[in-house]
């Protein structure tokens, strides 16, 4: 496996500027993902932890980022680290996951993270998202992977067979077979995000889980599953206004304060045209007047 990492690392520098995120960030391919197996953490929440995931969500869904995905309104995703809500509302919590992946790659023998990753920041949470599948819903792409990032974590929060059916979580394994997973509400699933895996249609009910994807990239706060691990997000602007409105109001004021004098100017420029305009006007029709005389 170590040597098997030092080629990566040899990938990882000639896709050094290369449009493909997965290449540059995530270092193993999906076939050596395939090869790893999926760690498991059987009731790692608290039935408190998910009272608070739910509440923080519930609250506010209306301002997070927020997509639709499954047919006929079977499958939502709001992003709870937008605007940093997840660090923020849910510290103990990130903390603790995050210390599950290091764990589940360290037992795993998966070493996607080195030395320091989590310590020194290189490997950050790129998005937190709750999801919430009902009928219909599922994720069926057999060979679907979290491309870009490295380890993913799948929090349950419902209760299987009593809040839903259907639903399984399942990975495609390198000899061809689809594997079940157990997944007990609490559970928290977590498994190298280059493998694949897949969630079978929900049959009824609602079916909630929380999803962590850490990369090697920066801490995002954008309100959907960031593409760029580097740099400001070009979708960073549309952060919902969630903190520190307050802060940003002299901002604000100044920008509209920018604005309306930038307008003034060119209203004036405007102006200035116009009468140059006029004048040239009156002067051709004064000569016109002229001539007729
Ligand atoms: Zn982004």
């Amino acid at each position: 496996m170590a040597a098997e990492r030092v080629e990566d690392e040899d990938e990882d520098d000639r896709e050094v500027g290369h449009v493909i995120v997965e290449d540059d960030t995530a270092g193993i391919s999906a076939e050596e993902a395939q090869l790893t197996a999926v760690g498991s953490a059987h009731s790692f929440l608290s039935a408190a932890d998910i009272e608070l995931i739910q509440t923080v969500a519930e609250e506010l869904k209306s301002k997070l980022g927020h997509e639709a995905r499954g047919f006929d309104g079977s499958w939502d995703t709001w992003f709870l680290h937008t605007a940093g809500v997840f660090g923020e509302r849910l510290s103990g919590l990130r903390d603790r996951l995050v210390g599950l992946a290091q764990k589940l790659d360290k037992d795993g023998g998966w070493g996607m993270l080195k030395s320091g990753d989590i310590e020194e920041g290189r490997v950050q949470l790129r998005c937190v998202e709750f999801h919430e599948m009902r009928e219909g819903g599922g994720l069926y792409d057999p060979t679907h992977k979290d491309d870009g990032s490295l380890i993913t974590l799948d929090c349950m929060l419902a209760e299987p067979g009593e809040d839903f059916g259907g639903g399984t979580f399942q990975t495609l394994e390198a000899d061809g077979t689809m594997k079940e997973h157990q997944f007990e509400q609490g559970d928290v699933v977590g498994f190298v995000s280059h493998k694949y895996h897949c969630v079978q249609p929900v049959d009824w009910g609602e079916r909630s889980v929380m999803i962590l994807e850490l990369w090697r990239g920066e801490l995002r706060t954008c309100p959907h599953r960031c593409e760029q691990p580097t740099g400001r997000c070009v979708h960073a602007g549309q952060l919902v206004e969630l903190k520190g409105l307050e802060d940003s109001l002299p901002q604000l004021k100044q920008a509209m304060l920018d604005a309306s004098r930038a307008f003034k100017a060119q209203e004036l420029k405007m102006q200035i045209i116009k009468g140059e305009v006029e004048a040239e006007g009156s002067s051709a029709g004064a000569q016109k007047r002229q001539h007729t005389k």
